[in-house]
């Protein structure tokens, strides 16, 4: 949760503060209350030294800081002007807080101990009487310029923390479904996907065609040049595949250099034309390799698919295909015969 974002936002939010408390300082004194008015100065002069301290990484300092000051703060006005003023609100800014920024286990107690002094707080308030009362009106004005901000913090921290909480779920979508080195799908992936496009190709009653391909002699490319230029090879042909497939196909990394695509409502003569298309682009593809253009070639087997209760055998017999490209001489592309 406290990555660089977070604390750019605390940033953010420090440079709030002080520009509503600068607000304040003009607010109290024509309110007629110097003394809240210079609490307003301290809490200005606290958050320019914990915005110092953010921009120097003295995170957890700053962040000490900023609490102090909330707790002072609203402690202080509601002890001068009174509990009606509002500024208790602002202690509950702390249970999201605490919720979210501390470990779990404190996570309660802290909250116990927030509420012990909100309510100790309350009975001072109630028992001594606004120490330096404001007029009724100047009052409703500190309280609802009050319930305006919490309004607004509460928006603003929800806001932030579903965005952190979306962008994870985001992360962990991609991680879960891609191969991370070619960004293709992974192969839970392609179940999913081809389960959607055989299901549709049954109900129109089209072909759909499996290409398997696998990269030739790819152990010599890792052992003549690196395992760091074989990752190299293995981006740029998922990349060249990736573009020549139409949209709706669905191309997976199938193992460590082999790739498996679906080739809805294609039937194993137009998935032979794409994959010999392939075949082509990938032999002139040459690849910078310090300075050295490497060429490398693939072998396909392709067989068709009739749906998802047939996938695994029709994933087998693109394999036996491809065994044959591969024993016949390599790139090249094979067929496997329909399943009798
Ligand atoms: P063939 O023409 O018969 O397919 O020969 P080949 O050398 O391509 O086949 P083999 O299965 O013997 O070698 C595959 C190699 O792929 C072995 C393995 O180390 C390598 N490999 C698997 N995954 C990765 C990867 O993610 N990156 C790199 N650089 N190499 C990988
Ligand atoms: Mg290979
Ligand atoms: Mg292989």
């Amino acid at each position: 949760m406290a990555g660089g974002a977070y604390w750019a936002m605390m940033k953010r939010i420090v440079i709030a503060a002080a520009v509503i408390d600068v607000a304040g300082i003009v607010l109290f004194v024509s309110l007629g209350s110097p003394f809240l008015a210079a609490v307003n100065v301290a809490s200005v002069v606290l958050y320019v030294v914990a915005w110092h301290l953010l921009q120097r990484r003295h995170n957890r300092i700053a962040v000490a800081l900023i609490w102090l000051e909330v707790l002072v703060h609203s402690a202080a006005a509601s002890l001068l002007i009174g509990w009606s003023s509002g500024f208790h609100y602002f202690l509950l800014m702390f249970i999201p807080a605490i919720v979210v920024g501390a470990p779990r286990r404190w996570a309660l107690p802290m909250v116990g101990v927030l509420l012990l002094f909100y309510g100790g707080l309350h009975t001072v308030c109630q028992a001594l009487g606004p120490l330096r009362p404001l007029q009724p009106w100047a009052l409703a004005v500190a309280h609802g310029v009050n319930v305006v901000q919490i309004f607004w913090l509460f928006y603003a921290m929800t806001a932030y923390y579903r965005s952190t909480v979306l962008q994870a779920e985001r992360r962990l979508l991609a991680a879960a479904t891609t191969d991370p080195l070619t960004g293709l799908d992974n192969r839970s992936q392609f179940h999913a996907r081809a389960a959607t496009e055989l299901a549709q190709c049954k109900r129109r009653g089209e072909p759909a065609t499996l290409l398997l391909a696998d990269v030739d002699f790819f152990k010599r490319i890792n052992d003549e040049h690196g395992h760091d230029a074989g990752d190299k090879v293995l981006v740029r042909l998922a990349a060249l595949m990736r573009e020549d497939l139409r949209e709706g196909d669905v191309l997976a990394r199938w193992g460590g250099e082999e790739f498996l695509a679906l080739l809805p409502s294609a039937n194993s003569t137009g998935a032979a034309v794409v994959a010999e298309r392939i075949r082509q682009a990938v032999a002139a593809l040459r690849i910078d390799i310090g300075g050295q253009a490497l060429q490398v070639t693939m072998s396909f087997g392709l067989a068709s698919v009739s749906g998802l209760d047939e996938l695994q055998q029709a994933i087998g017999r693109a394999d036996q295909a491809l065994y044959r490209s591969k024993h016949e001489g390599r790139d090249r592309v094979s067929t496997a015969p329909e399943p009798s």
